[in-house]
């Protein structure tokens, strides 16, 4: 990852020397190793705060449209894509929330990031003070402790399936498009799933809710939740209950799950919010794979193709309207 930071740096700074820019979102280090923080770049002397490897978890595109960064008067904004942002942004473009020209995209190459939970495990809780990627391994160190795990055991579950690392729009792309690293099936987990009785899919799903704090991490973290209105914070009308009684819990899901439906990108940013570790991915891509199959959309990939859940076919099937 050196040289991509490196030309990554080095293309923002004459970004801002040649005034193109006044804002870059992207990624800077954490306070802790392995869990970068967002970083919200004005000037070129800060450059050097720019980072990008695997601990590049977050969706920035988050930041363009619920805090209005896109509107902002008379600053040209950059963003850094990874192919789960760039495929947000292409999504909001279709959406009609932005303009093509609204924000100067920077591609990068994404070959994975790390899910932290999997890196506790492995380290049974301990912490790392320091890691370093050598080609597929990952080398952890701590206070008493050194290991080398292979890279594919603690990514996210969503690189491990992704297919678009690359974004599919951008203005510069930094270094050259890579290949995915994902091998998975992305619907192998729905097809188990699926495979259950529906007594057992619903124990399943009752189990999961009812870990839920309703905190709404998940919600926060994700790009595709941009209203500025959402209808969990309503209270007039309120449509359910503000607590974590399980039939209220399970409503929010249901909700934010059709809300989503064939808009979600796959990014992997509402389970590596969730602080209790709800497999909220198997929801978000059941949706997905119906919308795929019934309607052959998948989002994010084509700013001008109408979003499924906003076009009408008189021919769509509807053997499920009883
Ligand atoms: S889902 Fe794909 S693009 Fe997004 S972080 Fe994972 S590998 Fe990168
Ligand atoms: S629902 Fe989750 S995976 Fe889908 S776009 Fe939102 S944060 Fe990303
Ligand atoms: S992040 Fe997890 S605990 Fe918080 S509301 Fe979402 S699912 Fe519930």
């Amino acid at each position: 990852m050196d040289n991509i930071e490196k030309e990554l740096r080095t293309v923002i700074a004459k970004l801002f020397e040649e005034k193109k820019i006044d804002l870059v979102i992207g990624y800077t280090k954490g306070t802790l190793p392995l869990v970068s923080t967002p970083i919200f770049l004005k000037e070129e002397k800060d450059v050097d705060k720019l980072i990008f490897d695997v601990s590049c978890g977050n969706n920035l595109v988050k930041y363009l449209k619920r805090h209005r960064i896109v509107n902002m008067k008379d600053t040209k904004v950059a963003i850094i894509a990874k192919g789960c942002d760039g495929r947000a942004i292409v999504q909001y473009i279709a959406e009609g929330q932005i303009k093509r020209d609204d924000v100067l995209i920077i591609g990068v190459p994404c070959e994975g990031v790390v899910d932290p939970k999997k890196i506790r495990s492995k380290t049974n809780g301990k912490e790392v003070s320091q890691y370093r990627i050598e080609d597929k391994k990952i080398i952890l160190k701590g206070n008493d402790f050194e290991i080398s795990l292979n890279k594919s055991d603690v990514l996210s579950d969503f690189c491990l399936r992704c297919r678009y690392p690359n974004a599919p729009l951008y203005d510069i792309f930094i270094t050259e498009p890579t290949k995915s690293v994902g091998t998975k099936d992305e619907y192998e987990k729905v097809n188990e799933f699926e495979k259950l009785t529906s007594s057992q899919r619903w124990q399943y799903f009752e189990n999961e809710m009812s870990k839920c704090l309703r905190c709404y991490a998940c919600r926060n973290a994700c790009p595709m939740c941009y209203c500025e209105d959402c209808f969990v914070d309503q209270s007039n009308p309120q449509w359910f209950g503000k607590g974590t009684d399980l039939s209220d819990t399970i409503i929010f899901h249901i909700v934010r799950v059709i809300h989503t439906a064939g808009r979600c990108v796959d990014c992997g940013a509402c389970a590596r919010a969730c602080p209790v570790n709800i497999e909220l991915d198997l929801l978000n891509t059941k949706a997905g794979k119906e919308i795929q199959e019934r309607f052959g959309y998948t989002p994010g990939l084509d700013p001008d193709e109408t979003p499924a859940m906003a076009a009408y076919d008189a021919e769509d099937k509807q053997e499920f309207i009883l």
